[in-house]
């Protein structure tokens, strides 16, 4: 049995004209031979329109109950679209998590799958030609209703490919794939056409708007392949696969940004064991992101120590700072919150020597000035001024050849 796992995003089901679209693309697979797994969201806006319900009633709405409304918006997409197949004579039917199942913990909002039938699932597909599952919802052991986190229905697509070994996750949006860098602020960007896994997770910020990332780390995990394309075209969109030679050929695939960094510098700590720690502990306990850290080389017994967070928990930090400021004998707490992150990725870097000085040479060009460098192997991220990212990644992207023709 060859089996095909399509899933589309809200913007795909948004009204009947969109959904019969899609039908036509799923229509194309059964011709190609396909059992076919469709997975859908909600009609977009759905979800927002029922979380903000939900915060009208409640000022502290029940996370379970939570789950049971937000699981509604798929509800509504698997049913009207399964009416839809069967007018057209397709053996088809809708399924909600719970009815797979698709068996989750119970962090209602953010739950994590466990076990996917997957024996049920194919004996249903002797019986059916197409089985329309709900996207994003799952249940945990007691039969209760649990929700995967914003854009999970990705992850729910990926899962169900990995469950029923199928061919191909196919991942139904309304851009055309993933691109070298944000189109938006670099007119040059190009469509990849094969990405690894692991740049996939380190595009994070541009990625992000694409595929959940937790769909990303399991289709990773369970190798499967995963093909984000438009619902509105022909066109092959990008595949998201396992590292090849091709990849490791190109010096670098793509630039990433991110604006939600502020920084944070330490000045003068002591420089002895514990004192990192110190620093470290009490943000992870408030559930604090840091994300680069340097430390500097110690004179006399001291160190400057330097870090990035999102810019929404940089008050918060700067309260837990100041709690031990004196433990860990700062002389001094600068921070700035106009700070961005721009990343060159590729796997092909672990190949390639001169990547980061290529890199360093653009910035320099541009006069642009680098606070932090950190690195890891197939990523060289430089903390730069937040006014500088569009100059910033534009120039990175041409300096690594990466411009359209
Ligand atoms: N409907 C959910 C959301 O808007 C899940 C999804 O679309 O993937 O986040
Ligand atoms: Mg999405």
């Amino acid at each position: 049995m060859r089996i095909l796992v399509q899933k589309f995003g809200g913007t795909s089901v948004a009204n009947l004209e969109c959904m019969l679209k899609v039908r036509e693309k799923v229509l194309a697979a059964l011709d190609k031979g396909y059992k076919v797994v469709v997975v859908l969201s909600a009609m977009s806006g759905e979800t927002n329109r029922l979380i903000d319900m939900a915060k009208k009633w409640s000022s502290k709405p029940d996370p379970a109950e939570m789950d049971v409304l937000l699981a509604t918006g798929e509800q509504t997409s698997v049913a009207l679209f399964s009416m839809l197949l069967k007018d057209k004579g397709v053996k088809t039917r809708s399924l909600l998590g719970y009815q797979i199942p698709i068996q989750t913990d119970k962090s209602f909002g953010k739950a994590r799958i466990l076990d996917i039938d997957a024996e049920k699932l194919k004996h249903m597909l002797t019986r059916f030609d197409v089985l329309v599952a709900a996207g994003f919802q799952g249940c945990d052991c007691e039969q209760r209703i649990t929700t995967l986190g914003r854009g999970g229905s990705d992850t729910s697509a990926v899962a169900l490919a990995a469950a029923l070994n199928a061919e191909l996750c196919e991942i139904y949006t309304d851009v055309d794939g993933v691109y070298t860098t944000d189109p938006n602020i670099c007119s040059k960007a190009r469509k990849i056409h094969k990405i690894a896994y692991d740049e996939m997770l380190e595009m994070a910020s541009m990625g992000a708007k694409v595929l959940q990332i937790r769909s990303v780390e399991f289709a990773k995990k369970y190798n499967v392949p995963v093909h984000v394309r438009s619902t509105f075209s022909d066109e092959p969109g990008t595949l998201v696969v396992q590292e090849d030679e091709t990849m490791e050929a190109a010096m670098v695939s793509g630039i990433a940004y991110d604006k939600d960094q502020a920084r944070i510098t330490l000045v003068d700590v002591y420089d002895e064991p514990g004192i990192a720690a110190t620093v470290f502990e009490p943000l992870a306990a408030a559930n604090i992101v840091v994300d680069m850290i340097v430390q500097n080389p110690s004179r006399e017994g001291r160190t400057d120590m330097t870090f990035t967070v999102p810019k929404g928990s940089l008050e918060e930090t700067l309260d837990i700072i100041e709690k031990i400021k004196d433990q860990i004998g700062a002389r001094g707490v600068l921070s700035d919150p106009n700070v961005a992150k721009v990343s060159v990725i590729g796997v092909g870097m672990r190949n390639h020597s001169g990547v980061a000085a290529i890199a360093f040479s653009a910035l320099k060009n541009e006069n642009i000035n680098i606070m932090i460098i950190s690195t890891s192997e197939i990523k060289i991220s430089c903390l730069i001024e937040e006014k500088y990212t569009e100059l910033a990644v534009r120039t990175l992207h041409e300096a690594f050849g990466l411009d359209q023709a």
